[in-house]
């Protein structure tokens, strides 16, 4: 159960049998995944274990060798406008000449198609989503000129002015420091209490009991599935991570170093 104590029974996010290779060799083998609506979800695995890819073939941006994935029953074609994406932050060209407030504002081109212009209130929202991520007094500022933390913190903005159902973030505490994650966190669990589903590529073993309530552990398969209380196990994560997973014996809940 999560910690809000409820899950509905809608299923947000369903995969079925999904094939992805690049260049003939498979990346994702034959993965099955159900996401409850309303929860908040680790995606957690060795480098290479085809996280990101999860994420790319469920949003069509790479072919899909097999395999079907559905968003509330729709495929992705259909279910767009309700699927947020923050992408690793390093997947971006961050020179490009911009400011935070375009990027944010480009949250609501879903809403308003891509040739109209935002106005007053686009403004609005996207200062107040910067205000909600510490960032409003960086509103003109260029993308160039940002932190990683304030970059992320921009993506974040973005995210939330789309106002979608479901959001995925490739490794959003990635390399940010303590502040930044606090706000993150503090973030995801928002999302959360407003009946989103959000799905996270997490490196950090140690926190994932406490930051997520649901988990996929994967490896090119998918290891396992569940509830973090059931799913995040010694057994599971040694059979994500091989024998490369010392765990703190000390520790009173399931609990692991990735070495
Ligand atoms: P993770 O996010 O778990 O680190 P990825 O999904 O990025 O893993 O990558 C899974 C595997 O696919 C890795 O072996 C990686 O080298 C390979 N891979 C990822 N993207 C490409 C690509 N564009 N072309 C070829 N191989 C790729």
């Amino acid at each position: 159960m999560a910690s809000n104590g409820k899950h509905s029974t809608a299923t947000a996010l369903a995969i079925n049998d999904l094939t992805v290779a690049y260049n003939g060799k498979p990346a994702l083998w034959d993965v099955d995944l159900e996401v409850p609506e309303g929860v908040l979800m680790a995606v957690v695995g060795p480098n290479g274990a085809g996280k990101s890819t999860l994420i790319k073939a469920a949003l069509d941006l790479i072919p899909r060798a097999t395999g079907e994935v559905r968003f509330y029953g729709q495929p992705y074609v259909k279910a767009r406008r309700w699927v947020g994406y923050v992408p690793q932050r390093s997947s971006v060209d961050w020179d490009f000449p911009t400011s935070v407030l375009d990027v944010v504002m480009m949250g609501l081109y879903g809403q308003l198609g891509w040739f109209k212009r935002p106005g007053k209130n686009a403004r609005a929202l996207a200062m107040q989503a910067l205000e909600q991520v510490s960032l409003a007094d960086l509103a003109h500022r260029q993308i160039s000129q940002l932190s990683g933390g304030q970059q992320q913190r921009t993506f974040l903005a973005r995210a939330l002015v789309q106002d979608a159902q479901l959001y995925f973030m490739d490794e959003p505490f990635a390399a940010v420091d303590a502040v930044t994650e606090r706000a993150i966190v503090g973030l995801l669990h928002e999302l959360r209490a407003r009946g989103k589903t959000v799905i996270v590529v997490h490196h950090d073993l140690q926190t994932v009991p406490e930051y997520f309530d649901w988990v996929t552990l994967l490896n090119v398969e998918r290891i396992a599935s569940g509830p973090t209380e059931l799913v995040f196990t010694e057994t599971n994560l040694q059979r994500t991570y091989g024998g490369r997973v010392s765990t703190l014996a000390a520790a009173p809940e399931p609990l692991a170093v990735a070495l």
